[in-house]
């Protein structure tokens, strides 16, 4: 941010009085830009004993395998952008199960939540962000082409522990970023 959407003034970073973390504030006007963590909202969609899996057709990690998942938009529920996401990549119709996993990646801000999801029958039709979208058992995970960190723990938590009435939580460990 270099210029207040506001009022076009000149912005730079500080730290607001009250506030513990410096902000990017205009001179001109005061306004206050927070910058926040962004949600990822997703499912991990099941249908009898297999899992879907999106073959990722964009970057970042264009060619590797990852869960439906996306930005949660503004006015949506957690529960309707996770639906939504899930059609959009995979054209999976899903009902939600209950909330399996929250993992936080603090290297890019986002905030991942994962839902465990039932498949109402096997049908598929991949949007333009997923090249492939394939319905695969525990074993046939393809474990070293897991697009991100965020999926590997929730497929991992899945395939041990996922009898489990617990809330998954997990983390990125701090650093640069690595999938
Ligand atoms: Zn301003």
């Amino acid at each position: 941010v270099n210029y207040c959407s506001e009022c076009a003034g000149p912005v730079r970073l500080t730290v607001p009085p009250g506030d513990t973390l410096p902000r990017h504030v205009c001179d001109a006007c005061e306004r206050v830009f927070y910058e926040n963590p962004k949600v990822v909202v997703g499912t991990l969609p099941v249908w009898e004993d297999r899992i879907l899996l999106c073959k990722r057709a964009i970057e970042p990690r264009l060619g590797y395998w990852t869960l439906p998942s996306g930005f949660m938009e503004n006015g949506e529920t957690l529960e309707e952008g996770a639906i939504r996401e899930t059609i959009e990549e995979s054209g999976a119709d899903v009902e939600l199960i209950r909330p399996f996993a929250g993992f936080s990646i603090t290297q890019v801000n986002q905030v991942y939540v994962l839902f465990l999801a039932r498949m109402r029958h096997p049908g598929v039709a991949p949007g333009p962000e997923t090249e492939t979208a394939r319905l695969v058992t525990e074993a046939e995970i393809p474990w070293a082409e897991i697009a991100f960190r965020a999926v590997a723990f929730c497929l991992e938590r899945f395939v041990h522990a996922r009898d489990d009435a617990t809330f998954h939580l997990g983390a990125a460990e701090r650093g640069p970023e690595r999938p």
